[in-house]
């Protein structure tokens, strides 16, 4: 389907990565510049310093791929064997680069340092390759090229630290990637909240077939289950568009009102929402937690710039607390217990009109719930959840969740459908949320 697309691979090289000592964020960024470039990446692999099986991984990547990408292993100490690697699986030597040399000299003399001896072997480069420059370290980076069978494979061997990789990327191996008359990849993302990673699925039906372009799949992280659609065997950019304009067009039409971004904030989608409704409409929230003690507010402070539509909270764990800071009638706390439906509402309440001598709030959320793994009852099993909202136009909600999984996933289910919930109401869509029961019936 795509002859003309170029294939990527990323070899990931270091003890501390294999040992999971440091997690590599490298691949993942590489990656995500690569495929923007319509490189269509083929494999990750990671090794540890051991010259032979990264000049052997090399040598197989470069089979497969019309560009490797490698990073780490190129400090000045005897594990860093990258370059040597590199001139192995290039059939090729090393040879000292004069100008790499003046370059660390300069690095260090900016420092007010000498070049330390141990650092010169960091100018070496196979004789048939170039070193790139490192502003921002010593390590030069490299660039050569496998050969096998007659078929050639461009490597670049980057620096491990992302702040002396990442400039390099750009400057020496981002320019290479563009090619004429190649097919563009585009990729684009659906954030949903409300429906289960199977239900979207199932929805989507043929959509996420494997050999459908535009290709269609699902990552699910707290809560949010992010559609992803990736055009890869459109020629032209405008036609990579307006293939995945189509294919969003059918994902929304089969997922109604739980695709509630697209694109945008990767990190907290759902976050970046709720605040961006907020702050279009000019309005401030509150919360009043219990079983989540303040996870619902760290995340609605998640991203810079919340302090314009996230006013503050309470954090309710006891009955006293409920009644001292809230106003929560004792009344209703001994009727109909600390999680129910009238005490979350009163929370919500109490929380909107505890504001009011405070600079206010137009929307309060409240949680209350058994998160286990003691304390359940035949009612309210552990993972029962109230969430209310109370709005100042006099509106409000409150539903009753099921969550499972645990405390830790209860407690997050809990912060997440909390913003969901709101998120409902500020954009006016009609959606499921995952979990939710209905509250027994009082005979
Ligand atoms: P230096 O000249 O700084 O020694 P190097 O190319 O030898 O660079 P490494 O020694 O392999 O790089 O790694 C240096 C540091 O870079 C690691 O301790 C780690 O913090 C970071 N690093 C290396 N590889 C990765 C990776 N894949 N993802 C994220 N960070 C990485």
């Amino acid at each position: 389907m795509n002859e003309q697309q170029r294939t990527g691979a990323i070899l990931a090289i270091g003890d501390e990565l294999i040992l999971g000592q440091k997690t590599d964020t490298n691949s993942a960024w590489i990656a995500d510049r690569m495929t923007q470039r319509s490189v269509r990446i083929v494999e990750h692999a990671t090794v540890d310093d051991d010259e032979a099986l990264i000049a052997r991984t090399m040598r197989r990547l470069a089979e497969a791929a019309d560009v490797l990408v490698c990073t780490g292993g190129l400090g000045p100490t005897a594990d860093d064997l990258a370059r040597r690697a590199l001139a192995l699986a290039m059939g090729d030597e090393l040879v000292e680069d004069k100008g790499s040399v003046a370059q660390i000299r300069s690095w260090f003399a900016g420092r007010g340092r000498e070049m330390p001896e141990a650092n010169r072997v960091q100018a070496l480069r196979p004789s048939r390759g170039r070193s790139l420059p490192n502003p921002n370290g010593t390590a030069p980076g490299l660039a050569g090229r496998i050969e096998i069978d007659g078929r050639g494979c461009e490597v670049f061997c980057l620096p491990g630290p992302p702040r002396e990789m990442r400039p390099m990327f750009e400057a020496d191996v981002e320019t290479a990637l563009t090619v004429e008359g190649g097919r563009v990849v585009r990729t684009r993302m659906l954030h949903t909240f409300g429906l289960g990673e199977s239900e979207i699925a199932r929805r989507l039906g043929e959509l996420m077939d494997r050999d459908r372009d535009p290709l269609v799949g699902t990552t699910a992280t707290q809560g949010v289950v992010t559609c992803r659609v990736r055009s890869q065997g459109r020629s032209s950019e405008a036609e990579a568009l307006r293939a995945l304009d189509d294919t969003e067009r059918l994902v929304r039409e089969r997922l109604g009102g739980v695709v509630f971004a697209r694109d945008g904030e990767a990190e907290a989608p759902l976050e970046s929402a709720v605040l961006g409704l907020l702050r279009s409409r000019g309005e401030r929230v509150v919360v009043a937690e219990s079983c989540t003690g303040g996870m619902l507010g760290e995340r609605l402070t998640r991203l810079p710039g919340s302090s314009d539509v996230f006013a503050g909270g309470w954090l309710t764990y006891s009955n006293e607390m409920k009644q001292a800071q809230l106003g929560v009638p004792e009344r209703v706390l001994s009727e109909f217990g600390a999680v129910s439906e009238p005490v979350a509402l009163a929370m919500a309440r109490g929380a909107l009109a505890g504001a009011r001598g405070a600079g206010g709030a137009d929307h309060a959320l409240a949680i209350t719930g058994v998160a286990g793994p003691g304390g359940g009852s035949e009612d309210k099993p552990v993972g029962s959840v109230w969430i209310a909202r109370a709005s100042g136009d006099g509106t409000n909600d409150a539903r009753l969740f099921r969550f499972g999984g645990g405390r830790g996933a209860i407690r997050q289910w809990s912060a997440v459908t909390a913003l969901g919930m709101l998120r409902l109401h500020l954009d006016a869509a009609p959606t499921p949320l995952l979990g939710q029961v209905e509250p027994p019936q009082d005979d």
